[in-house]
């Protein structure tokens, strides 16, 4: 007889890709059904948390992609059948010359080499027949038997050993089952699919998208036809749409660096004052999870631009803080500035305006504007330049942004906008 031992343990603990959830549990609540009908005791299952797992695979121009795949770790329970001290340790089938040895989950026993290769044997009755089942036994003092289907009852002396052997037997199933859901092609689910990806891989190509066709948003991109360039960016990383059949330039250094700044931003994003839901807040969320899903792509993508426009605003604020007050409170004087931005406000008396604008030293000036002013003209925007004669009416402050406060402004354009002007350039 081989005394050389096999450690053969089934692990409890199943990694299996969320894809594959739905099916594996309707698989598994079935298999719960048929032990309540047989009377067993009822195997268990519980799933846990989703965590993202890192994968590396070839596009089809055989460059490597980094993606994620959400996996859950479902944990297989339910006593394995047991019976004055013997514990039914695993059912064993012939394949070929050999035994497969499919343990019953939870059972970590060590199971003599033999077992693998004696087909057909039982070591009750010492027979050795054309077996398509056997049973290995373990007993708690270390004791370990191959036993045949029907020598099982006076092995056991169990009044129902066969209850006891198809309680083994779905328990395998039941642990085959969970096995099985690791894998890709798992009952139809999309097992490793890539569903979520890692920013550090996709956001280069974003800025890359962005670089060479501007930038536009799911929603644009629905109501106006074209491509969103969360969905361009996807395609030229995956090599996938149209960038199946021309190479996508690779993301430059430029691109890189623009990402990476992006990614630290969105990680380190204070959002505890965002409203749950806002943009912002979900920018966090996934800056902090340091990957998308396809759900969240979109807002992935825009981490470029809202980082951008962070960084402008902080800069803005930065030279605002450079203001001081200027004129003299009561005395009209003429002024030139640049407007920085015109704020509606609905009134009882119609809709007013908060004009803020700089001068050429980059001070403050903000000015209260009714609706019949110039302020309400379609040419008076940000970026516009305007020279006319202005009362000081007095000097505050906002933020710890220094405001010099006009009243009665009898401005004229001096120069329009720039971005007017270019928007002209282009119509005409
Ligand atoms: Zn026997």
């Amino acid at each position: 007889m081989n005394t050389a031992t096999a450690e053969v343990s089934a692990p409890n603990v199943h990694r299996v890709p969320c894809a594959n959830l739905p099916a594996l549990t309707a698989a598994l609540d079935k298999l719960i059904r048929r032990a309540a009908k047989i009377g067993c005791p009822l195997p268990t299952y519980t799933v846990g948390e989703p965590y993202p797992v890192e994968f590396k695979r070839r596009n089809a121009m055989d460059e490597v992609v980094k993606y994620l795949v959400l996996h859950a770790d479902v944990v297989v329970g339910g006593p394995a059948p047991k019976f004055d001290g013997w514990t039914l340790a695993a059912v064993l089938e012939p394949l070929g010359e050999e035994n497969m040895v499919a343990m019953v989950p939870g059972v970590t026993v060590t199971l003599p080499a033999s077992y693998a290769v004696a087909t057909g044997a039982c070591d009750h009755c010492k027979a050795h027949r054309n077996r398509l089942q056997t049973f290995a036994l373990a007993h708690d003092d270390g004791r370990t038997v191959q036993v045949g289907r029907q020598c099982l009852r006076d092995f056991l002396g169990h009044e129902s050993p066969e209850t006891l052997a198809r309680y083994a037997e779905l328990l395998v199933l039941f642990g085959a089952t969970v096995s099985g859901a690791e894998e890709d092609d798992f009952g139809g689910g999309g097992g490793r699919e890539p569903d979520c990806f890692a920013l550090d891989a996709y956001l280069p190509w974003v800025a890359s998208s962005i670089r060479a066709d501007g930038w536009c948003s799911r929603t644009k991109a629905r109501d106006e036809g074209g491509m969103a360039t969360s969905d361009d960016a996807m395609d030229r990383m995956r090599r996938q749409g149209y960038w199946r059949d021309h190479t996508p330039p690779a993301p430059t250094d430029g691109d890189m660096a623009k990402a990476a700044a992006a990614i630290e931003w969105a990680a380190t994003l204070d959002t505890s004052a965002e409203p749950v839901g806002s943009y912002l807040a979900n920018v966090g969320i996934v800056g902090r999870a340091g990957y998308t899903t396809r759900k969240s792509l979109g807002i992935a993508a825009s981490i470029l631009g809202a980082h951008e426009r962070a960084t402008a605003q902080v800069a803005e604020r930065a030279e605002q803080r450079k203001s001081v007050h200027f004129g003299t409170i009561g005395k009209r004087e003429t002024f030139t500035f640049t407007v920085l931005r015109v704020l509606p406000i609905e009134t009882q008396y119609g809709v007013s305006y908060i004009v803020l604008m700089k001068d050429d030293a980059g001070n403050v000036a903000k000015w209260k504007a009714s609706g019949g002013t110039m302020a309400g003209s379609d040419d008076f925007d940000r970026g516009v330049r305007v020279t006319g004669k202005c009362t000081v009416k007095e000097h505050t402050s906002y933020k710890e942004i220094a405001q010099t406060v006009l009243t009665r402004c009898a401005f004229e354009i001096v120069k329009p906008a720039i971005e007017n002007t270019h928007e002209m350039a282009v119509a005409s």
